[in-house]
């Protein structure tokens, strides 16, 4: 995470907002087959994929992960959701990518769409493929870090430094001249 939000150079070229974050496909976005649809969505942002890999969520990493909404109501509900509990194997992971790229955080947030489903943008992922459940649980395939402490946070949370490709090169490729 060292070069998070530092300004990079390249040949004398001054690169501003390289940004990474943490993406999830949560369980119910691969129990509804939605991975290829939600990638090509990501892919729209032409930001690079540094790390990724599937994960069987333990109770603990659930909660630190959302350590911040442990007040909630939903609380409980939400670790069971993001743990897959209500669909069982072999549904019960999600797969977790590393992103980087210019202003990464608020473009994907972009494409990703508003936390509740049923306010999202029609064409973003989540109101395209999301619900509310019975139990009130927004369901809504992915998760995307919401700024870039909480990116820094997460990504370490969930990737080992040896997890993640360390080359310079997607930079290169976003060059804005
Ligand atoms: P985001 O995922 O957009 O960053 P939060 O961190 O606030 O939003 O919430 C984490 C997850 O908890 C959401 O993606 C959603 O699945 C669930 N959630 C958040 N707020 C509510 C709510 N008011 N009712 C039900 N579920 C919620």
């Amino acid at each position: 995470m060292e070069n998070l939000e530092k300004n990079l150079f390249i040949k004398g070229r001054k690169i501003m907002g390289i940004e990474q974050l943490l993406i999830l496909i949560k369980p119910d976005g691969i129990k509804k087959s939605l991975t290829g649809n939600i990638l090509t969505k990501l892919s729209e942002s032409r930001m690079v994929i540094i790390g990724a890999k599937a994960v069987k969520v333990s109770r603990d990493l659930a909660e630190v992960h959302y350590c911040h909404l442990k007040d909630k109501p939903f609380f409980n509900e939400l670790l069971d959701y993001i743990q897959g509990k209500i669909y069982g194997e072999p549904w019960d992971r999600v797969l977790a990518f590393v992103y980087q790229g210019e202003d990464a955080v608020l473009r994907m947030r972009k494409i990703a769409g508003a936390t509740n489903p049923e306010e999202a943008d029609q064409v973003s992922i989540r109101g395209s493929y999301g619900r509310i459940t019975t139990k009130g649980v927004y369901e809504n395939v992915i998760h995307c870090s919401l700024d870039t402490s909480e990116a820094a946070r997460e990504i370490k949370l969930w990737f080992k430094p040896g997890e993640i490709v360390k080359e310079i090169y997607p930079v290169k490729k976003i060059i804005v001249e």
